[in-house]
């Protein structure tokens, strides 16, 4: 089986962890309400998405 012929040193590990980064998900003002939401998807407080209504506004629903 192939093993590094040495150890990586502290400086190239860190640069290499250098280029993992957390990406910010895309926030976007939604157009209706003016909340942030998620871009490209349905904005979770009025339920629209490209000018429409696409989830109606829901009571909260019991379990029973
Ligand atoms: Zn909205």
């Amino acid at each position: 089986m192939a093993v590094p012929q040495r150890r990586t040193s502290k400086t190239r590990k860190r640069k290499r962890r250098t280029h993992f980064k957390i990406s910010v998900p895309g926030m976007v003002v939604c157009p209706n309400c003016g909340e942030m939401k998620l871009a490209h998807r349905v904005c979770k407080e009025c339920g629209h998405y490209k000018g429409r209504v696409v989830i109606e506004e829901q009571e909260e629903i019991e379990a029973e």
